[in-house]
C-alpha cells in the first residue's frame, strides 16, 4: 500500500473513536502516586543510554489550556490515525513489516500517548496532524527515518539499526518533542518510555494493575536527550503452551512494559503483532513427528517401517526405546523425513511464526549409541548436526519457493534432551545465519543463590559450566535464556526472585545472552507476583537497572499508603521460600520428588538428601550449599501474614484494598501448601524412623491443612497442545493429593492412637 493512500474503508470513524479511547478514565488512582508535578526521575522506568535530566520548569512547557499537538507522518493522519489504530485484522504485511504494519503500530501509539496525556493533562485539547505546527506545542511520533523526510527535520537523531530502539528527543525550537522508534515497535517503547517518565506504571495487567501519573497543568517538552536500545535485543517475553494463553490485557501490559515475545496465536494474533510482537512457537515437536506408533500408508507403525531411525541402545534398536532415546540423527532419512515435516508445518500451520523451537524428545533419557552418532561429537554436536540439516533443508525450500519467508530454528540446551552443555565441535555452517538460536534452560536451578555465585556446588554449578560453554560459541550461534520463575511444578505458588534476578540478568548478560524469556507466565491473578513480571520486563531492557530502585518503587506506588508493611511482606514471602528448589521442582533431590515417590508404606530413604535443605535445620539465611530451613520458613510466614494483615487493616484506596485481597488470597494457598508440605514430610520421617507418635500428630495437622486446601481452586489449569481451561483445587495442585488417598485408604500406616 502506498502511504499516500487513505485507508481501504473507514466502516464507522465514530465508532472507531469510541472503540479506541475517547479518554474515559481508567482506574489509577493518582492519590496513590508520588511523582512529582514539577520534576521527573530519570531514574525509575529506564534503561536510557543517554539521559540529560530535565530541570523542573525547565524552558517551554504546554499548559493545560493551549492545544497539543501529535504529529504523525502519513498523509490524512489528522482524521485517520484513530481508525489506523484500531485496523490491525484489515493489515496485510505484517511479516514482511510492510507499510500498514508500520502505519498501524504508528496510530496506535499515538492513540496510546493521546488516551494517556488527556488523564495526565485534564482540560488539554489533543489533537492529530499530518503538518508541524510552527508555534505550538507539538509531539512527534513516528519511525526516525520516516519523520525525517516526511517532516523535513534535520534535527532526528541517528538511532541504531535495531527497530526497537528510540529516542526521545526535544528539538531545539522549544515545545517540540521527537517520540521516534528505530521502527514501529520502537515508536511504541518511545511513547511508553514517555508516559513512564511522567509517571505511568503499568505493574499488572488490566485496570487494577495500573498506576496513573500525577495530574498535570503543563507537559514537559523540552530537555529531552535521550536513546535507548535493550540489552536483550532477540528477543524479551514468554513461553506459554496452551492454546488458550491469550489475553488482551496481558499482550497490553507487555507492550506497555517493552516486551516483545509470546508464541503465536491464532485469534489475536494481529493485535500481538500490532502491539510489536513476535513468536517464538512449538516445544518438543519429535514427540509427534517422530511418534513411534503413527500409522504409516503401509498399515505398519513408524517403528516397524522403520526402526532404524530410531535409537540403538546397547547394541539393539528395540520399540521400547524408540521417544525414549534420541532418534538417530546420523541417519539421513530419518532427519530428512523430520525436515520434511517441519517444512510442511511452515507452509500450513506454523506459517506466521517467527521462530521455532525444534526440541529433541523430552525423556532425561540419552541419545542413540551407534558408532556413527558417536562419532558426531559430544551431544550439542549430534544435536546441531541434526538441525544444521534441517536448516538446509529449510534453505532449499525458501530457495525454490516452497517456503515464503524464513523461520528461526531454535535447539534447546535443556536436561530433559541431554543437551544442556556447549558443543566441543564448531557451530555448523548452515546455522552460522544469525536467525537460528540456542535457548538455554535451567529447569532445576536453585534460587537460594544467584546461578553464576559460587556458593551452590549442589545445584547450580553445573548450570554456570554449561552457560560457560555455550557462550564461547555465541558469536556463532546466539545465545538465548528461558528461567523458571513459574514452572509446573511451582503449581502457581506465590514465589518472589528479587534476591536473585538482579544478578542473574547482569551474569547472563555478561555471557553475550542475547534474548530473555520464561516459563510460564501466569495469565491472571499475579497477587505479589506482579514484581517478578516487572523486574523481567525492567531488567531484560536494561540488565544494569536496580533492582532495589525498581522494588522500592513498586511498593511505593502499588501499595500507596500500605507501602511499609507490605515492604515487610515481601521480604519476608520472598525468603520463605527462598529454598525451593529443594522442596518442590524437578529435580530428584527435592522433598516433592520423594514424596511423589513414596507409596505410602514404610519409607526406606531418607526424604531430605539435599545439602540445601534439612527437616531440622534452623538455617536463616542462605550460605554455601545451604537454603533457609523449615523453621525460619515458618517464621517468615508467620511475619509475612502480620504485615499483611496490618496493611489490609489501612485506610486506602478501593484498588489498593482489592490488591491487597489478591496478595491475601495467594498467600494463603502458599501458606497452607507450604505448611501441608512440611506436614507430610514430617510424616514421612517419623514413618521412616518408627515415631509413631510424631507420626500421628503431623497425620492430623496434614489433614486440617488438606481440608482447607480442599475448600478452594486456585485457577488456572490449560490444556495442552489443544485448546482447554480448567481450575484444580489448592490440594490437586499441591500434587499430593494421590498420596494423601493413598495414605487415607491405609489405616495401618498412620495407626490411631490406642483409646
Ligand atoms: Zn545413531
Ligand atoms: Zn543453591
Amino acid at each position: 500500500m502506498s502511504t499516500s493512500k487513505e485507508p481501504r474503508e473507514v466502516n464507522s470513524l465514530a465508532a472507531l473513536e469510541d472503540a479506541c479511547g475517547s479518554g474515559a478514565p481508567r482506574m489509577g488512582d493518582a492519590s496513590n502516586c508520588t511523582s512529582s508535578n514539577t520534576g521527573i526521575d530519570r531514574r525509575t522506568f529506564l534503561g536510557a543510554v543517554t539521559v540529560v535530566p530535565l530541570a523542573a520548569g525547565l524552558g517551554f512547557s504546554a499548559p493545560s489550556s493551549q492545544t497539543i499537538f501529535i504529529a504523525v507522518p502519513y498523509p490524512g493522519a489528522a482524521k485517520s490515525t484513530e481508525y489506523w489504530a484500531n485496523a490491525e485484522e484489515q493489515v496485510r504485511d505484517w511479516e514482511e513489516e510492510g507499510p500498514e504494519a508500520e502505519r498501524c503500530t504508528v496510530a496506535f501509539a499515538a492513540v496510546e500517548l493521546k488516551r494517556f496525556l488527556m488523564q495526565t493533562v485534564p482540560g488539554s485539547d489533543i489533537r492529530f496532524t499530518e503538518t508541524l505546527p510552527e508555534h505550538e506545542a507539538v509531539i512527534v511520533v513516528g519511525p526516525a527515518p520516516r519523520v525525517k523526510t516526511f517532516f523535513g527535520l534535520d534535527e532526528v537523531p541517528a538511532l541504531p539499526g535495531d527497530r526497537q530502539a528510540y529516542a526521545i528527543h526535544s528539538l531545539q525550537r522549544g515545545g517540540a518533542l521527537l517520540l521516534v522508534g528505530g521502527g514501529r515497535q520502537g515508536v511504541l517503547y518511545a511513547v511508553y518510555d514517555y508516559l513512564g517518565q511522567l509517571g505511568w506504571r503499568w505493574y499488572a495487567p488490566g485496570p487494577m494493575g495500573e498506576v496513573a501519573a500525577a495530574k498535570r497543568t503543563s507537559l514537559p517538552l523540552n530537555g529531552w536527550k535521550t536513546v535507548s536500545t535493550p540489552d536483550f535485543p532477540l528477543f524479551r517475553g514468554f513461553h506459554a503452551e496452551g492454546m488458550s494463553k491469550e489475553s488482551v490485557e496481558l499482550f497490553q501490559w507487555m507492550a506497555r512494559n517493552r516486551l516483545n515475545m509470546w508464541a503465536y496465536r491464532c485469534t489475536s494474533h494481529a493485535l500481538m503483532r500490532k502491539l510489536g510482537l513476535i513468536f517464538l512457537s512449538g516445544g518438543h515437536i519429535l514427540e509427534d513427528i517422530l511418534n513411534a506408533d503413527k500409522p504409516m500408508p503401509s498399515g505398519k507403525t513408524l517403528f516397524e517401517e522403520h526402526p532404524e531411525w530410531f535409537a540403538e541402545v546397547n547394541g539393539k534398536r528395540e520399540r521400547k526405546n524408540a521417544g525414549r532415546y534420541q532418534f538417530c540423527v546420523s541417519n539421513d532419512a530419518a532427519v530428512a523425513y523430520v525436515a520434511a515435516s517441519i517444512i510442511e508445518h511452515f507452509q500450513t500451520d506454523w506459517k506466521p511464526t517467527d521462530f521455532q523451537n525444534v526440541w529433541m524428545f523430552d525423556t532425561w533419557a540419552d541419545w542413540c549409541q551407534c558408532s556413527r552418532c558417536q562419532g558426531l561429537g559430544n551431544d550439542a554436536d549430534r544435536y546441531l548436526h541434526f538441525l544444521a540439516k534441517v536448516r538446509e533443508a529449510v534453505n532449499a525450500a525458501i530457495a525454490s519457493r516452497e517456503v515464503k519467508r524464513d523461520i528461526g530454528l531454535v535447539m534447546c540446551a535443556y536436561e530433559g534432551t541431554s543437551s544442556l552443555y556447549g558443543p566441543a565441535h564448531p557451530v555448523p555452517a548452515p546455522l552460522r545465519n544469525g536467525k537460528d538460536f540456542v535457548l538455554y534452560a535451567p529447569i532445576n536451578r536453585c534460587y537460594a543463590h544467584p546461578l553464576g555465585s559460587h556458593e551452590c556446588t549442589e545445584f547450580n554449578r553445573h548450570y554456570d559450566e554449561a552457560v560457560q560453554s555455550w557462550s564461547k560459541v555465541a558469536g556463532d550461534l546466539p545465545f538465548t535464556v528461558v528461567e523458571y520463575y513459574s514452572v509446573s511444578k511451582f503449581e502457581d505458588l506465590p514465589l518472589l526472585f528479587s534476591r536473585t534476578m538482579g544478578k542473574d540478568f547482569a551474569y547472563y548478560h555478561r555471557a553475550g545472552v542475547k534474548g530473555m524469556s520464561y516459563m510460564h507466565i501466569p495469565m491472571a491473578l499475579w497477587g505479589p507476583r506482579a514484581l517478578t513480571q516487572t523486574l523481567f520486563a525492567r531488567l531484560s531492557w536494561d540488565s544494569g537497572a536496580s533492582v532495589e530502585k525498581i522494588r522500592q518503587e513498586y511498593l511505593t506506588l502499588y501499595y500507596g499508603p500500605a507501602a511499609a508493611p507490605m515492604a515487610e511482606f515481601y521480604r519476608c514471602l520472598e525468603d520463605a521460600y527462598a529454598n525451593i528448589t529443594a522442596w518442590r521442582s524437578w529435580a530428584k533431590e527435592s522433598v516433592n520428588a520423594g514424596l511423589l515417590a513414596w507409596d505410602g508404606g514404610k519409607p526406606q530413604t531418607p526424604l531430605f538428601p539435599a545439602k540445601h535443605l534439612q527437616l531440622d535445620s534452623v538455617a536463616d539465611r542462605s550460605g554455601l550449599d545451604v537454603g533457609i530451613g523449615p523453621r525460619a520458613s515458618i517464621d517468615l510466614l508467620e511475619r509475612a501474614r502480620a504485615a499483611l494483615a496490618k496493611a489490609q487493616s489501612m485506610q486506602a484506596p478501593a484498588v489498593v484494598r482489592q490488591r491487597l485481597e489478591e496478595d491475601a488470597r495467594l498467600f494463603r494457598y502458599g501458606d497452607e501448601s507450604f505448611r501441608f508440605y512440611l506436614e507430610m514430610a514430617r510424616l514421612y520421617e517419623a514413618r521412616r524412623l518408627g515415631k509413631e507418635g510424631e507420626a500421628r500428630a503431623a497425620w492430623a495437622s496434614a489433614e486440617k491443612l488438606a481440608d482447607s486446601l480442599r475448600s478452594y481452586y486456585m485457577p488456572f489449569d490449560f490444556d495442552f497442545p489443544g485448546a482447554g481451561v480448567g481450575a484444580k483445587d489448592a490440594l490437586t495442585r499441591s500434587q499430593l493429593r494421590p498420596l494423601l488417598d493413598k495414605l487415607a485408604g491405609r489405616p495401618l500406616a498412620v495407626a490411631k492412637p490406642e483409646s
